[in-house]
């Protein structure tokens, strides 16, 4: 379960958020690079909040190998 105390510090403010366990597998932003970002480190985080894509985040999050997004 991703843990909200240790969010990525680029993550947009609000609910959802990828926390520091992200392996750079690139699953969740091969599925929306419009909600993921990657920084330098290719390492995700929320880029922005998309509330018209919910299922879209809800995918990503189910799909984490390492259950690294989450959702407060
Ligand atoms: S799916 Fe999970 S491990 Fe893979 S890049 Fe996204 S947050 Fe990181």
């Amino acid at each position: 379960m991703a843990d909200p105390k240790s969010r990525h510090p680029k993550n947009a403010p609000g609910r959802w958020f990828v926390d520091g366990s992200c392996i750079s597998c690139d699953t969740c932003t091969d599925i929306s690079p419009e909600i993921f970002g990657r920084d330098e480190e290719r390492l995700a985080y929320v880029r922005e909040l998309r509330p018209d894509e919910e299922k879209l985040f809800r995918f990503a999050l189910e799909s984490c190998p390492v259950e690294a997004i989450g959702e407060e």
